[in-house]
């Protein structure tokens, strides 16, 4: 179909010079691609950007920065659409759109892969696999490597290897003002700091540098127990996981029983807590591993199995497809109180839909041998990293959704640290940002002053330029 300036709305003259310096695709209000293009993972998100620049390389981005900053559009970059309240989209604006940058390139001698910015988990895993190799990263294949990545990142190998910025070893960025740099432990320090936790602040990162550690078969465990159970559950998981030896790994989860294998028919659409295992060390000893989930009352239903850890990391991919509506908020926290256990109880209990759910995720063991301030991550003594998500497909759950979310993060934020992971919150205030940062915002707003003193780059969690 035949696009027009007149589409968007936009000046032909800046459509030209937009289409004359990508590479990519221009897509715009009109075109047939246009809603696939500004379709993002959560369906509750509804944004009309005037104009979508799907970038190819480098270059396209640089074009496509310099053009969003002198034509006054408001910017957006997209890495793998995942953001809860899509800040990845720009309404009425320039969206740079990073899907076409996908690819790696693992070095399996250096033990390191190159990414693309705009790949999703899943490029990055299937290549590494191929080495025996692997990064701890988010437990769903389709997230973006560049906003998990950017706020921090963490997922069934943190308690063994750390944060995803914790394997970071260099970026290649795109800044406000067009210029690419490059950012690690040898060059541009300020920057490689900041962009360990710190978000999409700072520029548009083109390419990310992993270290890699040996990952290939790892042990798979769901346990799941009534939802009358939790304090007994609750109260044995917060003494047991933070002593197991890092090689295991296990997140606590509140949700409804999905209605398929390997759930037991009985257990389909029943209210549960359970603990999604993965265990790295030795796999002839599952079951003594495993062991330990009888001690709160032997689970409904258990199930371990090795599995590939590419396999693990897509186990959740069909259950919640993009498409969803979804309302999320997230909390940091160093203990679970008794007083939390019954909250967890009480919204456990009330789940309204059958995908919404609560997870604590583990952000301890090799997490927390990195330094307080060492990374912009500024939660390194959390040992959990809580998220509550209002799931369902249905547009019209949208409010109760939100309403059990809401009530559920307010009922608990008293037993909190105060501040969330960067990648859990919806726009939730710049209180709430600075929360999240706690000690590290103002060293993060002197570099943001720095590379991004207009602020272009304001449609993330936003750390203001200092004044
Ligand atoms: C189903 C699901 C499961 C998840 N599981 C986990 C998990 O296990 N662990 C975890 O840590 N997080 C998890 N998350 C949260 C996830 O980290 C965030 O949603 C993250 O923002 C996704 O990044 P993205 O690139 O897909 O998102 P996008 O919406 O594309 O981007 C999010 C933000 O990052 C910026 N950004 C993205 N790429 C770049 C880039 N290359 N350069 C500069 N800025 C960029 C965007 O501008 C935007 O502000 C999950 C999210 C979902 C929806």
């Amino acid at each position: 179909m035949e696009t027009t300036g007149g589409a968007s709305g936009l000046d032909e003259q800046l459509l030209e010079q937009l289409r004359a310096g990508l590479r990519g695709d221009v897509v715009l209000p009109g075109d047939a691609r246009y809603d696939d293009a500004r379709a993002i993972y959560n369906a509750m998100i509804d944004k009309r950007p005037a104009v979508l620049a799907r970038c190819v390389d480098a270059g396209d981005v640089i074009t496509a920065v310099n053009l969003g900053r002198d034509s006054g559009l408001e910017v957006a970059v997209m890495g793998g659409g995942h953001s809860g309240p899509g800040l990845c989209l720009a309404e009425g604006g320039l969206t740079i759109d990073l899907s076409p940058m996908r690819w790696v390139r693992v070095d399996p001698e250096a033990r390191t892969a190159q990414v693309g910015g705009g790949s999703q988990l899943g490029d990055l895993d299937h290549a590494a696999h191929a080495f025996g190799l692997g990064v701890p990263a988010g437990i769903y294949s389709q997230t973006g490597v560049g906003g998990l990545t950017l706020g921090g990142g963490h997922g069934y190998l943190t308690r063994k290897y750390g944060l995803t910025i914790d394997s970071l070893l260099a970026v290649d960025v795109v800044l406000a003002d067009g210029s690419f740099t490059k950012a690690s432990e040898q060059e541009n320090q300020d920057l490689f700091w900041a962009v360990r936790g710190g978000g999409g602040n700072f520029g548009i990162v083109t390419s990310f540098t992993y270290r890699l550690h040996p990952i290939h078969t790892v042990g798979v465990g769901i346990s799941v127990w009534p939802i009358e159970q939790t304090p007994a559950v609750l109260g044995w998981y917060r003494e047991f996981l933070p002593q197991a030896p890092e090689d295991l790994y296990g997140f606590f989860a509140v949700l409804v029983v999905p209605p398929g294998p390997p759930f037991p028919e009985e257990l389909h659409h029943k209210k549960v807590c359970g603990v999604v295992w993965c265990y790295t060390g030795d796999l002839d000893n599952l079951e003594a591993v495993f062991a330990p989930v009888n001690q709160p009352g032997a689970p409904a239903f258990h199930f371990a199995a090795p599995m590939p850890y590419p396999m693990l990391q897509s186990l959740f991919d069909a259950l919640i497809p993009p498409g969803l509506q979804w309302y999320w908020r997230g909390d940091f926290f160093d203990q679970i109180t008794d007083e939390a256990i019954q909250v967890h109880l009480e919204y456990g209990s009330n789940n309204p839909t059958a995908l919404s759910t609560m997870h604590l995720y583990p952000v301890d063991g090799a997490a927390h041998r990195v330094g307080a301030d060492d990374t912009a991550w500024s939660y390194r003594d959390a040992v959990w990293s809580g998220v509550f998500g209002g799931i369902d497909p249905d547009p019209a759950n949208a409010e109760r959704i939100k309403e059990w979310c809401v009530g559920y993060w307010g009922a608990l934020h008293p037993y909190s640290m105060g501040g969330a992971y960067v990648n859990f919150m919806m726009e939730e205030g710049q209180e709430r940002v600075q929360a999240t940062y706690r000690g590290h915002y103002e060293r993060l707003a002197q570099i943001k002053r720095q590379y991004d003193p207009s602020n272009l780059f304001h449609l993330n969690q936003n750390i203001k330029p200092a004044s």
